[in-house]
């Protein structure tokens, strides 16, 4: 197997705080959603998005995926998000919005690369319990969409919802069945008020992914810690993981915790991409007004950016 020489992050950029679906029952949204009467009030906005993709590329972050619950923006106005998403970084963009049909598709067509189901769990008995309103027969139809249109197709797979390690044999026959590019593990974040306590241990999250990454050498593995966990980070690595995810890359920028992302990649032997504790000195109202976008939303983002940019500055006392 070629050996893995280089790291990075890869920061998935939030549409919203709201899902319909709202009672996977290790998820933060589930919590939320007593809370949140106008949904249309719960979405991020667009220059906030933009702002974040912006701050991404100039620092190196790879954009995992587009992702929000269920019925939050429109599709067509995730579209355009998505759009101008591709225009800030250049690169095409994956979707982790939920199941999409084939009409749904057809309209981000020219800016995606690939779409990403959220299957959470293998185990079929658990996952029944866990995400009592996400089938996985619309995610394996939506897959299959996807491969006629020639996209690139990912998962994503909590650890310690119940499954166990027997059941690796079943994620690497999903993986074969979809013909997947891609996967992204979490490690579960145990969040108050959902019934989960604690988050799986390391050596068990890590014989997944040696399991998969022996299996599929080729397959991009990434791998989500926590701030909590981020001792693991190397072990994560050297079992076979290309990147990393789920760390708040703005808020803690440059703090000892972003550090210690970095000296993780270190411990691995692999050259970490980009930063987390060096805010490059450049002048953020020129990287908006090189942007092919609205004059208005342009000064909105211009705004946005100073704030950010203020916290990563400010995060790096922590
Ligand atoms: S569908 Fe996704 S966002 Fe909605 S409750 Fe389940 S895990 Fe959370």
């Amino acid at each position: 197997m070629e050996k893995r020489t280089k790291t990075w992050f890869e920061r998935a950029i939030f549409l919203s705080w709201y899902c319909s679906k709202g009672d996977c029952t290790f998820c933060y949204m589930s919590i939320q959603k007593p809370f949140i009467k106008d949904p249309k009030k719960a979405v991020r906005r667009k220059e906030s998005i933009l702002a974040e993709a912006i701050i991404s590329k100039v620092c190196g972050w790879r954009i995992e995926f587009l992702s929000g619950g269920y019925e939050s923006y429109s599709i067509p106005e995730i579209a355009e998000i998505t759009g101008q998403l591709h225009k800030i970084t250049g690169l095409k963009q994956w979707l982790n919005i939920g199941t999409l049909s084939k009409h749904e598709i057809e309209q981000f067509l020219p800016d995606i690369e690939g779409v990403c189901g959220a299957v959470e769990c293998i185990n079929l008995d658990v996952r029944k319990k866990v995400c009592p309103s996400k089938p996985l027969e619309p995610i394996e139809d939506m897959l299959e969409t996807a491969e006629k249109f020639g996209l690139k197709k990912a998962i994503t797979i909590i650890m310690g919802l119940g499954e166990s390690e027997d059941d690796i044999p079943l994620l690497v026959d999903f993986i074969k069945k979809h013909n997947l590019d891609r996967i992204t593990f979490y490690a579960l974040n145990p969040h108050k008020g959902t019934p989960f306590k604690k988050g799986p241990a390391t050596d068990y999250y890590t014989k997944w992914i040696r399991g998969i990454r022996k299996e599929f050498p080729d397959l991009q593995i990434i791998a989500g810690s926590w701030v909590d966990r981020l001792s693991e980070i190397h072990e994560l690595l050297e079992a076979g993981a290309d990147a990393i995810t789920k760390f708040p890359s703005i808020k803690l920028f440059g703090s000892r915790f972003a550090k210690q992302i970095e000296e993780e990649a270190r411990k691995a032997g692999r050259k970490f991409e980009g930063t987390m504790t060096e805010l490059p000195d450049i002048d953020w109202d020129k990287e908006v007004d090189k942007l092919d976008l609205d004059i208005g939303l342009k000064g909105k983002i211009k705004v946005k950016l100073k704030q950010y940019t203020k916290k990563m500055s400010d995060s790096g006392t922590r």
